[in-house]
């Protein structure tokens, strides 16, 4: 099966961070070249007036929470989780699956082809993502015993699912530690060894409040990250969600482990949990850095443009400096660095020959993307991009999303059956 998407501007996002206009041809799922194609399609798809990029990589989330949506909102962060976990509680496993599925629709019509996920009973929410047609880096939440309600023990539950989905073409699964404060040192070293043993990466929250971080303190004597460091954690490809309240010796040592942090912008503002992210000081000390929605209880919505853009307006104002992270810097951060991020740079995050064909077409025939040009492209991604400007996403080289339709299931059917089920699981929880 091959396509030729042609005549677009293509952002392609390779080392030169070149912007073309041309075609790009796909062929079994793979990107066979960029510029001006001479071949015979099975299909040709017109991009005239179109921008033609890599999907985005939204590399934090927790797909099955779209259920919950606006359910806590405007409150502070202990009223917001005293709710959150009450209904989370009555949560049924139909449930988790009408929520995966609703995440996996918004972000399949805002743009993002490959998301990070932490939650359990991942393999429901992998049989969404497998039906959506998106990609799924899958990591099923492991925490002590004693602090959850899974069934069974979360670290074997967690290998189950690593054994039984691997290899999948659109489901990575991996290893997520909810965080220090309900994992032990030995629930994190034996995440560890799950993730060294099954060739994946540990996923986990990282100081993101400045309570956690004191607690954790007036506990164990260090701070989370000097403790992590210490006992051996820390390790070359870990993905860190938040990393908000980090001292610049932590950020060192996430620097010199190499571990990976995926920055959650709208969510640490909207729950006022102070503080912002050290990322000037994480980009020169060479920390690997991408974005993440959360989940949307806290954001309310999985759209990575809007993820851009809030990046690059927080360390602006925060830093009083209009250069701090440039719309080039937050256009890599959802792509090529996320790539990185989730051990996939060879794979994903750009337009090139070889890799995945997970790209997304946006119409620039709306009033906030015009006029685009080569020139102001990438700043209009990040500035001034709406997510229903997305017109067609391909991913693993299909369409999931053509002509602004939803290709494999019926959207609209599906949406009232979810409107259903959160009044069913609201009413439960009161
Ligand atoms: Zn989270």
């Amino acid at each position: 099966m091959s396509i030729l998407v042609k005549g677009g501007l293509v952002v392609t996002q390779n080392w030169k961070r070149e912007v073309l206009k041309g075609d790009v041809l796909i062929e079994n799922g793979k990107i066979v070249s960029v510029g001006h194609a001479k071949a015979r399609p099975d299909e040709v798809v017109d991009a005239s007036g179109c921008i033609v990029m890599p999907g985005l990589i939204n590399c934090h989330t927790h797909v099955a929470m779209s259920l919950m949506r606006s359910i806590a909102d405007d409150v502070k962060l202990d009223k917001f989780l005293d709710k959150t976990f009450a209904i989370d509680a009555k949560r049924t496993p139909e449930d988790v699956a009408v929520g995966a599925t609703l995440g996996c629709l918004e972000m399949a019509r805002s743009g993002t082809t490959t998301f990070v996920d932490m939650y359990y009973s991942e393999d429901a929410i992998a049989k969404s993502v497998e039906e959506v047609g998106l990609r799924g880096y899958l990591g099923w939440t492991v925490l002590d015993e004693k602090f959850t309600t899974q069934k069974g023990k979360p670290i074997k539950n967690c290998e189950d699912f690593i054994r039984s989905h691997k290899g999948k073409p659109l489901i990575k699964p991996l290893v997520a530690l909810q965080g220090v404060y309900v994992c032990s040192d030995e629930t994190l070293m034996e995440g560890k060894e799950l993730a060294a043993k099954e060739k994946t990466f540990c996923h986990y929250h990282l100081s993101e409040t400045r309570l956690e971080v004191y607690e954790f303190q007036k506990l164990r004597g260090k701070r989370p990250v000097e403790h992590l460091a210490e006992i051996g954690f820390l390790s070359k490809g870990d993905l860190a969600a938040h990393s908000v309240w980090l001292t610049i010796n932590e950020v060192r040592a996430l620097a010199r482990a190499e571990v990976n942090v995926a920055h959650c912008p709208t969510s640490n503002m909207k729950l006022a949990s102070g503080g912002i992210a050290p990322l000037p000081e994480m980009f020169h000390e060479g920390v690997n850095v991408s974005l993440g929605t959360d989940g949307c209880s806290s954001n309310n919505t999985l759209d990575m443009f809007l993820e851009m853009k809030f990046a690059s307006l927080m360390h602006k104002a925060h830093r009083w400096d209009a250069a701090v992270l440039p719309a080039q810097k937050c256009l890599d951060m959802a792509t090529v660095d996320a790539a990185k991020c989730i051990g996939a740079d060879k794979e994903l995050g750009s337009i090139e020959p070889g890799k995945k064909a997970d790209l997304i077409i946006l119409d620039c025939a709306v009033p906030s993307m015009v006029p685009t040009r080569p020139d102001n492209v990438v700043a209009n991604l990040v500035y001034a991009s709406p997510s229903h400007a997305v017109r067609d996403s391909i991913i693993d080289g299909k369409f999931v999303l053509r002509d602004r339709k939803i290709v494999n299931l019926d959207e609209m059917k599906f949406l009232k059956r979810a409107d259903v089920a959160a009044d069913q699981l609201l009413a439960r929880a009161k």
